[in-house]
């Protein structure tokens, strides 16, 4: 019993101790599988594959097979997974690459990394690739379309295929926050012609540090990014590619392959705490992402829309409530991107998501109770607003 439970009902103080809610908690999903982890590193240390070795290998196969793809080329960030994509397409100075607005900065980087332009186009209400937008974005320049499965949610990739088939574009998935997600029967990562993920460790699969995966069914796109990841080497110091590092750990692949076989149960789990949110903030003057047919969604994030974001935030925060916003600053309002020229208003609803949304705590591991007083303290205070 804990020591919550014996208490006096309203003596509860807030912000307690005890009664801290973190916005995720990692330690809970590596102590359920801690044995075979540590089994999984001490094999490692035994062989000494560290760089390259059969359990990045390994993980490629089962990664793959597990997207519903040919080929997977580990590398050390999701990052670098989306850089590698655009390099082994081909794209780079002179071209143009359409990605979101609500993106994470990393898409954009990539994009600059590579020497190509970033344009950014608005999102949908719900913060994911609006076809409609990223169409009015196409120039003669475009080369390629970044669509991002931002929270986990799979947009409408029917549409950006057409869209990029219409115009000779190459799609490269961002799902660097979608592990799993299924739509129409096909996983993220198996829509475009290449697809990132991250590994980072709050990601719906974790590793233990940095870590990423390329996806593709091109063995043309995967050998080229084999070559870039590894000094462009196919043969030891004879580089014929692109010469960078950008390799996947044997410890972080050993880690992953450990946790992938949960992958799915996890994100079941993540489901239902979304729908647990769902029923507690029904009926509340707020925007609450909408109950999806299969497993389109994984729930990275369970963003909520709300007006008076912040001071809802600072209540939360003191009654022992960690939340995110993902995100507060819109790309185009990100100084280090200020060349790209995009005026305040550009992307209304990328800029209404930024000042409304709100990001409440999601992990596998979450305690229901906990997910009760989050909700409970949502309702409260947005009640005691409208009252
Ligand atoms: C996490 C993330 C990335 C980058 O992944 P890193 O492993 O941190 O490099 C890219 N895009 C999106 C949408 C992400 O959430």
């Amino acid at each position: 019993m804990t020591a919550r439970a014996t208490r006096q009902p309203g003596l509860r103080q807030h912000g307690s101790a005890d009664d801290h809610v973190a916005f995720v908690d990692l330690r809970a999903q590596t102590r359920a599988l801690q044995p075979a982890l540590t089994a999984a590193m001490e094999a490692v240390l035994r062989r000494g594959d560290f760089v390259l070795g059969e359990d990045v290998a390994g993980f490629e196969r089962e990664f793959a097979a597990y997207c519903g793809v040919d080929q997977a080329v580990g590398v050390d960030s999701g990052l670098s997974a989306l850089e590698l994509a655009l390099r082994a397409a081909g794209i780079g100075p002179g071209d143009e690459v359409i990605t979101q607005a609500n993106t994470f900065i990393a898409t954009v980087s990539a994009i600059q990394a590579v020497g190509a332009r970033p344009v950014l186009a608005d999102c949908d209400p719900q913060g994911a690739v609006d076809p409609a937008a990223v169409a009015a974005r196409i120039s003669p320049r475009t080369r390629a379309i970044i669509p991002v499965h931002l929270f986990g949610r799979i947009g409408d990739m029917e549409a950006i295929l057409a869209l990029a088939a219409e115009h000779g574009l190459v799609v490269i998935e961002d799902a660097c926050q979608a592990h799993g997600a299924v739509w129409r029967g096909r996983r993220a990562g198996s829509f475009g012609l290449a697809a990132a993920f991250s590994f980072y460790p709050a990601k719906n699969l974790g590793a233990f540090g940095d870590g990423g995966m390329l996806v593709t069914s091109s063995p043309e796109l995967a050998g080229t990014a084999r070559l870039i990841r590894n000094y462009g080497q196919r043969v030891k110091y004879e580089h014929e590619a692109m010469p960078l590092n950008r390799r996947l750990d044997t410890l972080q692949a050993a880690v992953l392959r450990v946790k992938l076989p949960q992958l799915d149960s996890w994100n079941d789990r993540r489901r239902q705490l979304a729908d647990r949110y769902r029923e507690r903030l029904a009926d509340l003057p707020i925007n609450l992402p909408p109950a999806e047919d299969g497993r389109r969604h994984v729930y990275h994030l369970f963003v909520i829309g709300v007006d008076g974001r912040d001071p809802l935030r600072a209540g939360l925060a003191a009654a022992g409530i960690e939340t995110g916003i993902h995100y507060p600053i819109p790309l185009h309002r990100q100084p280090v991107l200020a060349s790209l020229g995009y005026a305040d208003g550009s992307f209304p609803l990328t800029e209404r998501l930024a000042a409304r949304s709100l990001s409440l705590p999601m992990y596998p591991e979450l305690p229901v109770d906990q997910l009760d007083r989050v909700a409970a303290a949502v309702r409260d205070w947005v009640t005691s607003q409208a009252g």
